[in-house]
């Protein structure tokens, strides 16, 4: 019975070795895979910008597929392209350029200007290519790109489509400023002591900003207050907005209709600054609360927000400018110095970044 056994085991470890051989030679034969592909996207991303190149050798054949950046910008306005070689390339750059500078301009890496209104295309080339093999055809994309006319206020604004580096207090984010899915702040959860409706995350200054701003709260003693939402990744974002939008398919909207209303009250994945981990939306039911401004909680925050970093971020009085509905429970973090002057001067974020 043993020796039976053991001829058994013995063909069956055989039997694992070959299969395993065969499944990691189609792999490397096709180079296809779950977690790779994913990697050689954010490898990729930052080719267009980093220094250090880590492979000698270019895999050829290679794709190249734009990534990111709006496909209508008013004039003033920039959007940042990019692009993915597919599969990475850490040696080779890419160089774009437009083929209507009247129209558009933009930046060998990507930071593309509404010039005037009309549309254009926009390409994006390999360069700094091995010359060890010079006989590959380089792959080169091409990306259209719409301009139309400034609307005043907006115009000038900054769009990133890509994580923002350096200081993040002042980003804009909306449906025309994207953040990409990779953009992950560092977060901290927010402390049991502070009153919320559900496990929270901020970063960590936004965290200590609101917790000093909550103890000032309490001394005033006007009642009660809950953070009821606060750093939202990109794929809870996502799952928000494809519940909305089945909202209205159950309703017997078509796709692109649901899609279009759902953007009423659910920004799209990447265009909610809750995203970047420095936004709290307040209630003192733990509901969503339409007239939080005109209740004594909702008060206190308007007239002191700003002495600890916060502004109320979607104003009444500036829907046309921010886009957005007036939000009296939603406030943003972006460091006293900023939210003392927005605050002080009457102005909306939009506002406040055309003066930096
Ligand atoms: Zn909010």
């Amino acid at each position: 019975m043993d020796t039976i056994k053991k001829t058994g085991l013995v063909a069956l470890a055989v039997f694992i070795v070959a299969v395993s051989v065969i499944i990691l030679t189609i792999s490397a034969l096709t180079g296809k895979g779950d977690e790779p592909v994913k990697e050689e996207q954010d490898t990729a991303k930052t080719t267009t910008t980093a220094t250090e190149p880590t492979q000698d050798e270019i895999v050829a054949p290679f794709e190249i597929s734009i990534s990111s950046g709006a496909p209508t910008i008013a004039v003033g306005d920039q959007t940042v392209l990019s692009a993915v070689l597919t599969p990475a390339q850490p040696r080779v750059k890419v160089c774009w350029y437009s083929e209507d500078t009247n129209v558009v301009v933009v930046t060998t890496d990507g930071i593309a200007t509404g010039v005037s209104e009309g549309s254009a295309q926009l390409k994006v080339v390999c360069i700094n290519v091995d010359e060890k093999n010079p006989e590959y055809s380089l792959p080169s994309a091409t990306y259209s790109i719409s301009v139309v006319a400034a609307t005043g206020e907006t115009g000038n604004q900054v769009i990133y489509d890509r994580p923002p580096r350096g200081n993040q207090d002042l980003i804009v984010v909306n449906t025309s400023s994207q953040l990409s899915a990779s953009y992950t702040p560092t977060v901290k959860q927010v402390p049991e002591s502070i009153p919320a409706t559900k496990v929270c995350y901020l970063t960590p200054e936004a965290l200590q900003a609101y917790t000093e701003m909550l103890a000032a709260f309490k001394k005033a003693n006007v009642g009660d207050v809950y953070i009821i939402s606060a750093y939202r990744s990109y794929k809870k974002q996502s799952e928000l907005f494809t519940e909305q939008i089945k909202i209205f398919t159950d309703q017997g909207y078509d796709e692109a209709s649901a899609r279009e209303a759902a953007m009423t009250t659910v920004n799209p994945p990447g265009c909610s600054e809750h995203q970047l981990g420095l936004t709290i939306d307040l209630s003192t039911d733990g509901t969503t609360q339409h007239d939080f401004g005109s209740l004594a909680q909702g008060k206190w925050f308007l007239n002191n927000a700003h002495r600890y970093g916060f502004i109320l971020r979607y104003p009444a009085d500036k829907v046309s400018i921010t886009g957005i509905a007036y939000e009296p429970w939603h406030y943003r973090y972006v460091g006293v110095e900023h939210a003392n002057y927005i605050y002080s001067h009457d102005l909306c974020l939009e506002e406040y970044i055309q003066l930096q």
